[in-house]
């Protein structure tokens, strides 16, 4: 009998995470304890600047040191975390329910940028991508990209400096938690990171576009472009099918209206495939008159992808031809290559 009762008294729910509080959830939950607004961003603050995730917080009132102490503070764990000679960082993490997403630290001149997945695994098979072969697990909560940031300044000892939303995952696909995360990315009683240093990128999703115009979503955006003609974009990335080029670029240039900032098209180089001359050509007619910078990524060659890097002669004459039609092209080479953390190479399996 008695068993029976400790067996029922056992509580099964796992605690609220303290993160999944974003401003809005946090202004309620204060409101509702009677602390001023003043007082509710002063505490906010306090737990976003330190970086130490802890219910520890000084002159709170008991009733709500009660509900902190109550809320999940833990961290997920990191499983492993290689450093790349150039000193990236590739954190493969476990969350609560086991799923397993990468995320990667890139010390830059003494400043940190981080890579946040924002979905585990990827449902838009593009083909150069290693994340592809992983198919899509789950969306991630905005306070599992937290999360992500928290483990990386906790890893680096310093807050980063600069957010890409660049790891696994399509972050128009899960757009409600990313602009939560962006948000408080963004807010300066939250992380105060520049909306300048904020990138998300995109495959081009056309209606996630337009909704980042529509609300002014504190961050920049980068499209994942990667071919100059539909055919080589479809066999490249299959969501071109959905929305082809023309759509996606003018969904672009309304972005660029609405919002008075410029887009960044990234543009990953494969030998033999979007690499010639005449790719360069048409890729410079497109884009004429958008305001935008163009990154160009010669492709990290890994075994679930069938594509050759381009020799650097013709990633400079590449370069060349969009600078001479007056574009600001540069060569991004990425980082962390023998540790598989760069671009297109995340794949922690779930
Ligand atoms: S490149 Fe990005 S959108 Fe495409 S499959 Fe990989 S993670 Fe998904």
């Amino acid at each position: 009998m008695g068993a029976a009762l400790s067996a029922r008294a056992v509580p099964t729910r796992t605690p609220l995470h303290a993160l999944e509080y974003d401003y809005p959830k946090w202004l309620a939950l204060c409101a509702e304890m009677e602390i001023s607004q003043t007082h509710a961003d002063r505490i906010r603050a306090h737990i976003f600047r330190s970086g130490q995730l802890h219910a520890e917080i000084p002159n709170i009132p008991r009733r709500l040191k009660r509900h902190l102490e109550a809320l999940d503070w833990n961290l997920p764990k990191v499983e492993r975390a290689p450093v790349a000679k150039d000193g990236s960082c590739r954190m493969r993490i476990r969350l609560r329910d086991g799923t397993r997403i990468e995320s990667v630290l890139l010390p830059i001149d003494g400043r940190l940028a981080q890579c946040i997945s924002t979905q585990a695994g990827c449902a838009l098979g593009c083909r150069f991508c290693r994340t592809a072969s992983l198919g899509l697990a789950r969306n991630l909560s905005h306070a599992e990209m937290l999360m992500q940031l928290f483990l990386g300044w906790r890893r680096a000892g310093t807050k980063p400096r600069n957010i890409v939303l660049m790891g696994m995952g399509e972050p128009m696909h899960n757009l409600d938690h990313v602009l939560r995360f962006v948000r408080t990315l963004a807010d300066p009683k939250g992380l105060a990171i520049s909306p300048r240093r904020i990138t998300l990128s995109t495959a081009g999703v056309v209606p996630g576009i337009l909704r980042l115009a529509r609300e002014r979503a504190p961050c920049q955006l980068a499209i994942s472009l990667n071919a100059a003609d539909d055919a080589t974009r479809t066999q490249l990335m299959p969501i071109n099918r959905r929305w082809p080029i023309g759509e996606l670029l003018a969904a672009a240039r309304h972005y660029c209206e609405q919002t008075k900032r410029k887009v960044l098209i990234e543009y990953v180089l494969i030998a033999g495939v979007n690499d010639a001359a005449e790719d360069a050509e048409r890729l410079a007619r497109l884009l004429a008159g958008l305001p935008c910078a163009v990154n160009l990524i010669p492709f990290n060659e890994h075994e679930a992808a069938p594509f050759r890097r381009p020799s650097p002669a013709s990633v400079d004459a590449f370069r060349a031809i969009l600078r001479r039609h007056g574009f600001l092209a540069i060569v991004r080479e990425s980082r962390g290559g023998e540790i598989q953390a760069a671009c297109g190479q995340l794949a922690a399996a779930g």
